[in-house]
């Protein structure tokens, strides 16, 4: 297969027969996410390069690795997004939205970029419904924008994801516990891969999060942030804890869960499937009190996270969530001849505006293999026109499951009369 019929690695087409899966999952984050008072924001799909470095953090494996950048005609250097939180404040900022009152509550399903290694959850064009609320430092929100995460995984029924929760601190009580680790990390600076060695001296907590196994093996002995809390941050986590055992949302304590990015302060949390493999994180996110103001603006607290939507399907997969098939065609409508079928074509007009979906031949099929076809799409009633039927000026429509047959007159009537046929057969089922 040439280039020009091969998708490029680490992305994935998503086909018309598949889609109604991904349409219901977002559907279901919409609802939930307007439930919660949080409303769309759409972004660009590129941005400044610098609006990453600053806002991911230049330490971070997104910045230093993954990321698809790019200079334009013009010499301007831009970046796909890797992420949807930095373009979110992006937006903030420039469109002042502070000025509208707090809390801002923005969520985005949108697509980001990363250049990583492919393979089963993790792609380089990957999906993320995500969330975003800016301008409160309440552990009650804390508790929020988890409890909506919850809720999407409770209206999809998914069972086998569990909630983790650390707290990273804050700028007060982050020093202490940057200095413990690099005296801990020192000690092993032959093992560190090469991009840890790094940041043992400008961001040592990132070590926490390398991936490497050796990395990972001598992270496990190293100090817990726990222990390094400030009062603030302590009482803060406390409170995050009550608020979740309130909204009935079971959760565990894990001291090691870093997050890969620079911004986040405070409350940290993961939604992991251990069903699979190794990509078992679904959902990531936290505090960034700091991130606005890192940007330029502001002190501005806020908070969010990002789910992956590949992984959320593979997690409904592997759990056999049945995702309810889209409504097939109400009526498949089949003209002889071409006064019947320019008939055909009138009707299927009519239907479509009464709400309902409504099909005819659109490739000069014979009568057989356009019954075949109607089959083939489920249609849920059928007619045929023909000479007679124009004549008499009414046909028979039949019900596909049943076999029944009830005679309407193919006149201005016909669509809300074929309405009343559908919704009374709806209604029997
Ligand atoms: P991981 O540790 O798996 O690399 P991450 O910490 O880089 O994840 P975030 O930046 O927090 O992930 O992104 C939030 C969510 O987006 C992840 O929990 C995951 O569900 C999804 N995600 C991240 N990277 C990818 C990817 N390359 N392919 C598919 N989904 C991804
Ligand atoms: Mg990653």
């Amino acid at each position: 297969m040439g280039v020009i019929t091969k998708k490029i690695k680490g992305t994935e087409d998503v086909l018309p027969k598949q889609s109604y899966r991904w349409q219901f999952v977002e559907n279901i984050m919409r609802e939930e996410a307007a439930k919660f008072g949080f409303k769309e924001l759409r972004t660009p799909v590129f941005e400044h390069t610098e609006l990453f470095a600053r806002g991911v953090g230049d330490t971070t494996d997104v910045v230093q690795k993954e990321m698809y950048t790019f200079d334009t005609k013009g010499g301007e250097s831009v970046t796909l997004r890797p992420e949807g939180t930095a373009g979110a404040a992006r937006a903030l900022l420039e469109h002042s939205l502070t000025n509208e009152g707090l809390p801002i509550k923005a969520y985005y399903l949108t697509s980001c970029y990363r250049y990583e290694k492919p393979q089963a959850g993790r792609l380089r064009e990957f999906h993320q419904f995500g969330i975003e609320e800016y301008g409160t430092s309440s552990p009650l929100a804390d508790a929020e924008v988890i409890s909506l995460a919850d809720s999407i995984f409770k209206r999809l029924q998914i069972e086998n994801l569990h909630l983790e929760i650390n707290s990273i601190g804050c700028p007060e009580c982050r020093p202490n516990f940057h200095k413990a680790l690099k005296e801990y990390f020192s000690e092993y600076k032959d093992e560190l891969c090469g991009t840890c060695l790094t940041r043992l001296d400008k961001n040592p907590m990132r070590i926490l999060d390398c991936k490497s196994p050796v990395c990972s093996k001598i992270a496990e002995g190293a100090p817990k942030i726990t222990d390094f809390l400030c009062e603030e941050c302590r009482d803060h986590f406390a409170q995050v804890q009550n608020y979740l055992r309130i909204a009935g949302i079971d959760f565990k304590v894990n001291p090691t869960i870093v997050r890969g990015l620079d911004y986040y302060t405070k409350t940290v949390f993961e939604f992991v499937s251990d069903a699979i493999g190794s990509q078992g994180t679904v959902c990531g996110g936290g505090r960034y009190d700091g991130l606005i103001e890192q940007l330029g603006g502001q002190h501005l607290p806020s908070l969010g996270y990002a789910m992956g939507i590949e992984r959320l399907l593979m997690v409904m997969d592997n759990q056999g969530i049945e995702i309810p098939a889209p409504a097939p065609c109400a009526i498949y409508i089949a003209g002889l001849g071409d006064n019947a079928q320019t008939k055909a074509f009138e009707l299927i007009q009519a239907v479509r505006s009464c709400g309902l979906s409504a099909e005819t031949d659109v490739v000069g099929r014979g009568l057989r293999a356009q019954m075949k076809y109607a089959d083939k799409i489920g249609a849920q009633f059928s007619m045929v026109i023909g000479d007679n039927e124009l004549d008499e000026n009414k046909a028979k429509v039949k019900n596909m499951t049943t076999g029944e047959q009830t005679e309407l007159p193919l006149d201005e009537s016909f669509a809300e009369q074929f309405r009343a046929l559908h919704m009374a057969a709806e209604f029997a089922d």
